[in-house]
């Protein structure tokens, strides 16, 4: 079993932005800027914008971080991010998602202006991936993309099974493994809560990718031999052992199925640090306004 480190391979993209960053400054270009905006006091949320604050930083980018109260109104905060459209000296804009109740989601994410959506959450970003165009990927499926092709595995002709139908993850990693590319050219199964017969689903897989936010969810008998796992999900569970009272737990029960699988990917630093990583790499596209 070979372990898909995502945690050296974005500290290595991380280099690859950091040194791009400063040939653009070496021409006399601005350093690339992401702004966040933050609504409420939601301690996950905080702990991954500040994550990508401190990643700004590491690759030498600029950032904004906007805190809004938990009671924001939506105009106020459609306000916040008409102000960050027209700011010509920001490159990137991201909503930490979820927002309160109050506020629509979907007209948040479509008030982003789609050559600052780096998120890739856009209508407009949605429809240039399903048609193969150029685009900001959305963060998370394009770090699996990344992390699939610099391990070299193979994907042409496999089966893929994706576990979760999200906007953000299974949705569009589906259309990712499905498209005519270097990386993709799978047949792709996408399963969801309905989903009939899902272990004899998943028992077909040669990858199988799973985002449904569920700890220990696959297990030994779901899988077959030499199956190449993607787990994407994040459970913080309670622990007697750690310090800290509580330890990250992903989709897939790791000690299981371990010797069973080709590659897979350990939670914590498996997915997780390669949506940082994607998100500061379409940040530096939007800045060198490779796409709009
Ligand atoms: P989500 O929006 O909650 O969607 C979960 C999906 O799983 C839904 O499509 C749901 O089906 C499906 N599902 C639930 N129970 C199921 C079952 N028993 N069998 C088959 N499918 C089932 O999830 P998400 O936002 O994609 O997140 C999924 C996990 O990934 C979470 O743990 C999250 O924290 C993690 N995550 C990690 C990263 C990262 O950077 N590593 C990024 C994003 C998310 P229905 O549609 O039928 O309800």
């Amino acid at each position: 079993m070979i372990l898909l480190d995502g945690k050296k391979t974005a500290n290595d993209i991380k280099d690859e932005i950091a040194i791009e960053v400063s040939t653009l400054i070496a021409n006399d270009r601005k350093k690339p800027h992401l702004a966040a905006i933050l609504v409420g006091k939601n301690g996950a949320s905080e702990t991954y914008v500040n994550a990508k604050v401190k990643a700004c930083k590491k690759v030498g980018f600029s950032s904004t971080l906007v805190c809004l109260d938990e009671k924001v109104p939506e105009s106020e905060l459609l306000a916040e991010i008409e102000k960050i459209n027209v700011n010509k000296d920001i490159d990137g804009l991201i909503v930490q998602l979820p927002l309160p109740n109050h506020i629509d989601e979907m007209k948040v994410t479509q008030a982003i202006s789609p050559n600052k959506d780096v998120d890739g959450f856009h209508p407009e970003n949605i429809g240039r991936m399903v048609l193969n165009l150029p685009t900001y990927l959305p963060a998370t499926p394009s770090g699996i993309i990344e992390l699939i092709s610099r391990y070299n595995i193979k994907t042409s002709g496999k089966h893929c099974v994706v576990i979760g139908r999200s906007h953000i993850v299974g949705s569009p990693i589906s259309i990712l493994m499905s498209r005519n590319n270097h990386i993709g050219n799978c047949t792709v199964t996408l399963t969801h809560s309905r989903s009939k017969n899902l272990k004899q689903i998943t028992k077909t897989a040669d990858i199988l990718i799973v985002a449904l936010g569920k700890a220990g969810f696959v297990t030994r008998d779901m899988i077959k031999d030499g199956v190449c796992i993607i787990d994407v999900g994040i459970s913080r569970v309670e622990s007697s052992v750690t310090k800290s009272g509580w330890k990250l737990l992903g989709d897939v029960d790791f000690d299981q199925v371990k010797d069973k699988c080709s590659f897979i990917t350990p939670v914590p630093g498996g997915v997780g640090p390669m949506t940082i990583a994607m998100l500061l790499q379409n940040t530096l596209i939007s800045a060198k306004r490779d796409i709009y």
